[in-house]
């Protein structure tokens, strides 16, 4: 991915018709957890709507309390990406934290005759989790998305992407998610986002940033700016080249992280915002 080999030039992939590099930027808004099809629908009618062709969607959650919902898994799968084909979403990123699930998910796909795409998400707890690592760099059909661990170091994240492409697997794109510290007031977490030039440099990897679970909150400024948004644009600044974010049509009924997501009437401005943001390149 750059770190360990000299051709620095070649940067970036196209899959399933979106392209992903170092100099141009997406955004994946959507559902943190797929919880009912209405929801699924009117996310994703909104994102046809405003042009976008790519989302979020978590299927299967990793969550700290074992007794929390842990995400509709495979059974989802059928519906979310006929949904997906219907309105044009391209590219899905959805975690996962077995490697059964990329058999589960390609399996569905070919079934469907692949009306969507899905990058494969491995999450902050999973960063070091190298045989799961292994498994996915093993194939190339899905490409990544590796989060930072938020508990050890840069350094050692960017090695957690060297074990994918080591395997075969090169498509990866690095997330920033901020990171736990002591205080972990008033953000969920530190935001680390004046690393995304610095990653940039090191890799040749596009950096995404997830200004939702780095905030952890709607959180807003004396002025009425959501935290998301302020953290959002400081990422794009930065030189983002993905933008991960959580929204809902009913926050207060989302399974998994509702408190952090963005309302679906906030969508147009939160767009307009990014845009904003990416033409001070
Ligand atoms: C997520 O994006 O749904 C998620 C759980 O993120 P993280 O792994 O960064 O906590």
């Amino acid at each position: 991915l750059g770190r360990h080999r000299d051709d620095r030039r070649q940067s970036g992939f196209t899959y399933n018709g979106v392209e992903f590099s170092q100099s141009n930027l997406n955004v994946f808004a959507g559902l943190c957890a797929v919880d009912v099809p209405e929801h699924v629908e009117m996310m994703m009618q909104a994102l046809e709507d405003h042009g976008e062709v790519c989302t979020r969607m978590g299927a299967y959650k990793p969550r700290t309390n074992p007794y929390s919902f842990q995400g509709h898994g495979k059974g989802c799968l059928p519906w979310v990406f006929e949904k997906a084909g219907k309105h044009g979403i391209k590219v899905i990123a959805m975690e996962i934290t077995h490697e059964s699930h990329i058999e589960e998910i390609d399996n569905c796909l070919e079934k469907l005759g692949r009306p969507t795409g899905v990058m494969l998400q491995v999450g902050t707890r999973n960063t070091q989790n190298f045989e799961l690592l292994k498994a996915i760099g093993r194939q190339n059909t899905y490409p990544v998305l590796l989060k930072r661990g938020f508990g050890i170091t840069l350094n050692e994240s960017l090695n957690a992407a060297e074990y994918l492409a080591s395997e075969g697997n090169a498509n990866v794109i690095f997330c920033l998610r901020g990171m736990k510290t002591e205080a972990g007031q008033p953000h969920r977490n530190m935001v680390d986002f004046a690393h995304v030039p610095a990653v940039k440099r090191l890799t040749r990897m596009p950096v995404c940033v997830d200004p939702s679970h780095s905030v952890g909150s709607r959180e807003q400024s004396p002025e009425g700016i959501l935290d998301v948004m302020h953290a959002t644009a400081q990422g794009v600044i930065a030189g983002a080249n993905m933008v991960l974010v959580d929204f809902h049509p009913k926050p207060e009924k989302a399974l998994v992280d509702g408190p952090q997501a963005l309302l679906m009437n906030e969508l147009p401005a939160y767009l307009e915002d990014i845009r904003l943001c990416h033409d001070t390149w």
